[in-house]
């Protein structure tokens, strides 16, 4: 299948749009007739603009209220699709795209619209042109693509074929079982579009809440399981109506555009085993196996508070780079690496954003595959100058500016801590918290780019994703989208809201980008954990008593297990059976915080019923800076 993109799914002038597109690596593009009115160049430039970038205009789209008009308005009907068949005849496109009628005036009867079809299949055939015919899903008489190909077929006419929509046909839940008989060669073309779920009507849901394969709920695979069983080997084009992606960089969006869809057609191929659907297979999605380190580029004035931090949490300083001024702290199975290198990666990170995570490393079963697979998606590929005796680390870009770097056990890249770091004498002083691995990474990033750093997880990584949850901040609403691997290994928290006044937001500001704003670590005994914090000098964040008496209320825990709660400023949530204890860091330098949690009896979840006191209780603690940070 050929891949395209409708100029309609990106921001900018037409120029703009078709340069993005080309350097997403598409070869076809469905120019939308209102981009070319807005362009202020010719149908014979945008052909030449398209040409040069190495484009092909596969579709001019979309011609309205054609179908079925009484007899008086035919005519008319007929001379503007003769104008838009002038224009495609300029532009060097030989395909028009016709959604069905909508208009009152429309007479319906599935004869006279293949008669009308009839008619402009041989005006356009005259040409040397084409034509395809789509139902929309709110289509006055045709809103089915069975009726739309009904109407096809009835046409009789060469130059007449069907146009398949993944939302009009999903949307509606229409049968696709009717799908897999068409003859292949009457397809023209193949518009995928995904969307959340959402109960509005069909238009409004179309123009403003389309995203891209993988993006939303539709049930994408079986749409193209249907279309895979006709053979069709065409045109397969994103068509997305979104604010959101009107909104962000049209580069970006087209590169997430091409993403999707090669993740579409890596799943449809894992599907359908011996038939041929990539010309190279991807690797399969990487199980990941855990978070081998995090890395935290810092510079000088943070570094003795941050490392007080870790050391207050239990860590101890294991191990120094052999070249650089790299430091890995470790407890339990959590590696904490620091970086205050003056030159390199780390150092422009935190020149751009000051102290705070700069990349994280996930161990996978291959790294070398991941990598491969990472850039077959289209992921930025990262690398940088090893010094001798040290190791070439995958690591493609991520969130943010920040990195995400593969390590492996069956490679060398398992023994990076013994081949780059040399080990430092144990601190007999340190006082251990009894925290054991990463729980869940949390990040938060401009609303637009959610859709995106799903996408790019998703498609990479062996996660599922929980439905998308709403979190009262007190300066507005949070949405939080959570992707994990079944067992836990990775939990990836992701967060976005569109006020400015949220804690999210304002870590947006403070950071100078997106990032990650909370890493959570397990302990077995969060009363233990906090005994220790609290010797070493760490100061919680402070829960107010009201939360409590809530609890006592709420639940049927004893008041003296509610107490020692309180004592210690634990929040409590309980699912079922399981139970989530949580105490949260009071926040550093105004950029992140460390959550520690105990998970109790399979508790799956993030103590959603706590995060509005937690919010509130942060947004205090942040207007008192009289409270020493430790
Ligand atoms: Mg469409
Ligand atoms: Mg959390």
């Amino acid at each position: 299948m050929q891949t395209a993109i409708a100029t309609v799914c990106l921001s900018g002038m037409l120029n703009e749009k078709l340069e993005a597109i080309a350097a997403a690596g598409f070869k076809g593009v469905e120019l939308f007739e209102n981009d070319l009115l807005s362009f202020s160049g010719t149908p014979s430039d945008v052909r030449r603009i398209a040409d040069d970038l190495g484009l092909k205009i596969v579709t001019f789209q979309p011609f309205r209220d054609f179908e079925g008009m009484p007899p008086e308005r035919r005519e008319r009907v007929f001379q503007r699709a003769e104008r838009k068949l002038d224009v495609m005849a300029e532009l060097g496109c030989d395909l028009l795209m016709i959604c069905s009628n909508v208009s009152p005036e429309s007479l319906g009867g599935i004869d006279r619209a293949a008669a009308d079809l009839n008619e402009l299949g041989r005006r356009a055939a005259a040409r040397g042109l084409r034509v395809g015919f789509e139902a929309l899903a709110w289509g006055r008489h045709i809103n089915d693509y069975r009726d739309a190909w009904e109407a096809v077929r009835r046409a009789d006419h060469p130059a007449i074929g069907l146009v398949l929509d993944s939302f009009h046909t999903l949307v509606r839940k229409t049968d696709l079982g009717a799908m897999r008989s068409i003859p292949r060669d009457r397809i023209f073309l193949v518009q995928m579009a995904d969307a959340p779920l959402l109960d509005m009507d069909f238009l409004n849901w179309s123009r403003n809440y389309r995203n891209f394969p993988g993006q939303g709920d539709l049930d994408i695979d079986a749409f193209m399981d249907a279309l895979q069983a006709t053979g069709y080997g065409g045109l397969l084009s994103l068509e997305i109506f979104n604010d959101q992606f009107r909104a962000g960089s049209a580069r970006n969006v087209a590169v997430d555009g091409h993403r999707s869809l090669i993740y579409m057609l890596d799943r449809l191929q894992s599907r359908c085993g011996q038939q041929a659907v990539l010309p190279q297979p991807l690797p399969p999605r990487s199980k990941c196996q855990g978070t081998e380190f995090i890395e935290f580029a810092i510079d000088e004035t943070s570094q003795q508070a941050f490392a007080a931090l870790l050391s207050g949490l239990g860590f101890r300083k294991a191990g120094q780079h052999i070249s650089k001024s790299v430091t890995r702290w470790t407890q339990g199975h959590i590696n904490i690496v620091t970086n205050s290198e003056k030159d390199g990666f780390a150092h422009s990170f935190n020149i751009m954003h000051g102290t705070g995570v700069c990349a994280i490393g996930l161990r996978v079963e291959n790294a070398t595959a991941t990598l491969d697979r990472a850039q077959r998606l289209l992921d930025a590929p990262f690398r940088q100058a090893v010094g001798p005796g040290e190791l070439e680390i995958p690591a493609v870009r991520g969130l943010g500016g920040s990195l995400v770097y593969f390590t492996d056990t069956a490679s060398q890249l398992g023994q990076v801590w013994d081949i780059e770091f040399s080990p430092l004498d144990a601190d007999q002083s340190h006082n251990d918290a009894g925290l054991g691995f990463v729980d869940h990474i949390s990040q938060s990033m401009q609303y637009e780019e959610m859709l995106t750093w799903q996408l790019f997880y998703g498609a990479l990584l062996d996660l599922s994703k929980t439905p998308e949850q709403d979190v009262l901040d007190p300066g507005g609403i949070v949405k939080s989208q959570v992707l994990q691997t079944m067992k836990g290994e990775l939990r990836l928290v992701l967060n976005a809201s569109q006020s400015s006044r949220t804690l999210s937001s304002r870590f947006l500001s403070e950071a100078f980008g997106s990032g990650v704003q909370h890493i959570a670590f397990a302990t077995g005994d969060i009363f233990a954990t906090t005994t220790a914090l609290k010797a070493n000098g760490i100061t919680l964040l402070a829960i107010p008593e009201n939360y409590y008496d809530d609890l006592e209320a709420k639940t049927d825990l004893s008041g003296d297990a509610i107490d020692r709660l309180k004592a210690n400023n634990i929040l409590y949530e309980r699912d079922g059976t399981g139970e989530y204890l949580q105490v949260y860091t009071r926040t550093f330098d105004e950029r992140f915080f460390f959550e520690i949690v105990e998970r109790r009896g399979g508790y799956k979840g993030f103590g959603a019923s706590n995060a509005q006191v937690r919010l509130s209780a942060q947004a205090r603690d942040a207007r008192r800076p009289d409270i020493p940070r430790r």
